[in-house]
């Protein structure tokens, strides 16, 4: 059991009680059932709780799910403009979501096998603890955007 728990634990990170659960604050711009079952299995993958608000305003990651015409090939991508002002956009794929969603939120690529941040379609769902460290203090300090 001991060998179990430690797999889990290197794979998945340390348990998530032992460090911060950050919240974001993200404006959907589609709201419809499936794009939100979307963003909260995201959010769980990044370990962060997600905040809904229905305006645009400093410190909000505005996000923007695409229905893509056949033959389209946006996959994702993240704009940010600044400190406070983040947008995401992304097709309808829990992992390009979660992706995106962590760049939202200060990730970086990482070149780590398995790893949700890993730059093409080849990556899993592994979030590293100090991925998550870092993304708490961004969701903290984004949180206190007032700009
Ligand atoms: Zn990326």
């Amino acid at each position: 059991m001991k060998h179990i728990a430690l797999a889990l634990s290197l794979f998945f990170g340390a348990p998530q009680s032992e460090l911060p659960r950050p919240t974001a604050r993200v404006w959907m711009l589609d709201t419809d059932t499936e794009a939100l079952a979307m963003m909260m299995i995201a959010s769980e993958i990044l370990g962060v709780n997600v905040h809904f608000v229905n305006t645009w305003e400093p410190g909000v990651i505005v996000v923007d799910l695409l229905n893509l015409a056949p033959g389209e090939r946006v996959i994702g991508t993240t704009l940010t403009l600044g400190p406070c002002h983040h947008t995401v956009w992304a097709n309808r794929d829990v992992l390009v979501v979660a992706h995106e969603l962590g760049h939202a939120l200060g990730l970086g690529h990482s070149y780590f096998p398995g790893s949700l941040m890993y730059p093409s379609k080849e990556g899993g769902m592994y979030v590293s603890p100090s991925e998550r460290r870092k993304m708490a203090r961004e969701a903290k300090s984004l949180a206190s955007c007032t700009e």
